[in-house]
């Protein structure tokens, strides 16, 4: 399997920092998202590149990744994975290979997300993980989701259903009092932080929110958006 490490994202929604790419094979099948319209990855110039890396024709293995990383500056934030997912087939993470991530990685802020299901093996592999510096965020797929999610003790993030999207007609101040009717909890109590990105210019690389090692106050929260907003919201409704 392949991976690469583009040395500055051209992705606005990012900032100018390194992104890296995994190949299409580290995509748990459990993904809800994957190949139903949900995943923005698998459509446009994002697709066009995954299938570049997938075939070898840029990036290389494992090995040449880690040693890329072990090089990014020393307080670096970057993406990991903004297509695909933690190293490992399908739904199980290779704890050596996401230890020796960890490890090369060396503390700096990294903002990374997985779909792979909580086995008792994966949440093990990820705690070990982000005692070494390195937090990944459970990606829940609706706020009953991110209850369950949040009870392993790790950072969580959670797509939210349509209407906590900010609309192209609204201004800032319209949309965040129509934000503040909509639930700010979750079932269980659990405070939801919209990504800011999702409605004002600000970037990953100045908000950092997501590379947040240590425990995060809020479960931060995506509105279903773009041409197949309507299908990922449906999941976001759901209760669990
Ligand atoms: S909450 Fe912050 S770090 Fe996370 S995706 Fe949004 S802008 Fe990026």
């Amino acid at each position: 399997m392949f991976y690469s490490l583009t040395k500055i994202s051209r992705n606005v929604k990012l900032g100018p920092m390194p992104a890296s790419t995994s190949a299409r094979a580290t995509c748990p099948s459990s993904c809800p998202l994957k190949g139903k319209g949900g995943c923005y990855a698998e459509y446009g110039p994002m697709s066009i590149f995954w299938g570049k890396v997938d075939r070898g024709e840029v990036g290389g293995n494992f090995d040449t990744f880690v040693k890329e990383v072990e090089q990014l500056p020393r307080r670096q934030m970057w993406r990991y994975a903004q297509a695909g997912d933690l190293p490992g087939e399908g739904d199980s993470i290779d704890r050596e290979q996401m230890t020796r991530l960890a490890k090369a990685n060396r503390g700096r802020p990294v903002i990374a997300f997985t779909h792979k299901p909580a086995t008792v093996e994966n949440i093990e592999t990820l705690r070990q993980a982000r005692d070494l510096g390195f937090s990944v965020n459970l990606s829940a797929n609706n706020v009953g989701h991110a209850d369950e999610l949040v009870k392993h003790g790790l950072n969580v993030v959670v797509v939210l259903p349509t209407e906590y999207a900010r609309e192209k007609e609204e201004t800032n101040t319209e949309y965040r009092a129509r934000l503040n009717s909509l639930p700010k909890h979750t079932p269980d109590g659990n405070r939801i932080a919209v990504c800011p990105a999702t409605y004002t210019e600000t970037n990953c690389l100045q908000c950092g929110a997501c590379a947040k090692s240590g425990d995060r106050s809020a479960i931060i929260g995506f509105p279903a958006h773009g041409t197949k907003k309507k299908q990922v919201s449906q999941m976001a409704t759901a209760s669990g």
